[in-house]
């Protein structure tokens, strides 16, 4: 963790100066006030996005609001518990919520288009390369494509559980080159700053280990779902794939611009220099688990200290019903997980070859897709060069 130094003002305009996409996330405590959506902030952060666009930076926004301004128009004065009652004040909100943004793009001479999607729809790399595709055309357009999560047909399984971890998955989909997590405090502080008055402002996070994540607050503001916490782990989720993030006020006027000057304001995390690639950061993120491989201790250790590829007679157990493609989690003998990966068997016919030689799979099968249950491109180690990626993940 970096304290403010003059050493941190020139790499972060220089790494400002560079970045021609960017997502914008927005959360429902920065848009939305007593009485719904607070039209000053959304008009002010569209004129800051178009003047960037001016500047021939692409922005992609990710909002939130949605419950929120349903809440209101339904006179709601509490966010309710139950799912269905939120996914129907987010069918209610987000209507309200494009026509603002509608309203106040079409001012500056611009348009817009909504994104609404769930978590599943990324779990399937050809349905998240075509989604990927959309926004790019989007872009191509001039248009600025706005994401939320389809609250209104997403139960548990298929939720990203929060925006921002939505805006995590958006940046490292669209090939973004930052993250602005605008939230409705300074950023990432060392203690609540809401019930300690000597709460210091982290500027910049260099390479979080766990301690970052114990800065955080767990509670999330009265509007939105995640609360400090699951804003550092979009960040170092976008870190680790090698992109900034900085989690800033997106209440005060001028934000945007002034984060693209570089100027220093919010809590900066910088890109990970030995990041994940493209493909083992969505195996690690974005993708959601469905099941569970058990492996011995010998797999273990060429798992994790050879880089080796799973392979049948290492597997000692398989949990869940997953099929090929699918990704697992691989537990070791103590059931603490040690990697995820995408399997390239289902896990009825794992069953079979557990334990087995790779050469006797088709006598076993009737059939060989290959001798690795998991090949080594396809799986990230849970201990990623010391930060425990498990405890990123939701
Ligand atoms: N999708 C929700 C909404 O539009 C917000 C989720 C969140 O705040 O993280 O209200």
């Amino acid at each position: 963790m970096g304290e403010k130094t003059k050493s941190h003002l020139q790499p972060r305009k220089e790494m400002l100066r560079h970045v021609r996409r960017a997502v914008v996330k927005v959360g429902s405590g920065v848009l939305t006030g007593k009485d719904g959506l607070n039209r000053r902030v959304i008009n002010n952060l569209t004129r800051d996005i178009c003047a960037l666009k001016e500047k021939g930076i692409e922005i992609i926004l990710v909002s939130s609001g949605a419950v929120s301004s349903g809440m209101k128009k339904t006179g709601l004065s509490k966010r309710p518990e139950s799912l269905s009652q939120k996914q129907a004040l987010a069918a209610v909100g987000q209507p309200s919520l494009m026509m603002a943004y509608e309203r106040a793009f079409e001012r500056c001479g611009h348009r817009v288009a909504q994104i609404l999607i769930t978590r599943d729809d990324l779990n399937n790399r050809r349905r998240y390369l075509n989604a990927r595709n959309t926004v790019f055309t989007l872009l191509s357009w001039r248009i600025v494509p706005i994401f939320n999560e389809n609250d209104t047909v997403s139960v548990d399984e298929i939720k990203f559980g929060d925006n921002d971890n939505l805006s995590a998955m958006v940046t490292s989909l669209t090939e973004s080159q930052l993250l602005v997590n605008l939230s409705d405090i300074d950023g990432l502080f060392d203690k609540d700053p809401r019930t300690n008055r000597d709460a210091k402002l982290v500027r910049v996070v260099e390479r979080a280990g766990s301690d970052v994540l114990g800065f955080a607050s767990a509670a999330p503001g009265s509007l939105g779902t995640g609360g400090m916490g699951s804003k550092i782990r979009a960040g170092r989720k976008v870190s680790l794939a090698g992109i900034p993030a900085i989690i800033a006020n997106g209440r005060k006027q001028g934000i945007l611009n002034g984060i693209f000057r570089g100027e220093e304001t919010g809590t900066l995390f910088m890109p990970q220099e030995d990041a994940l690639c493209h493909r083992k950061h969505w195996i690690a993120f974005t993708k959601s688990s469905k099941g569970e491989i058990v492996v011995d201790q010998g797999a273990e250790k060429a798992l994790v200290k050879g880089g080796k590829s799973l392979l049948p007679s290492g597997i000692v157990g398989v949990v869940g019903g997953f099929t090929i493609g699918d990704s697992v989690v691989i537990l070791n003998e103590n059931r603490k997980e040690v990697a995820v990966g995408m399997v390239n068997y289902a896990a009825a016919d794992i069953r079979k070859i557990m334990g087995c030689r790779s050469c006797d799979i088709e006598a076993r099968l009737g059939f060989k897709h290959d001798e690795e249950v998991i090949h080594r491109d396809n799986l990230v180690l849970t201990n990623y060069n010391g930060e425990d990626l498990c405890r990123l993940r939701i």
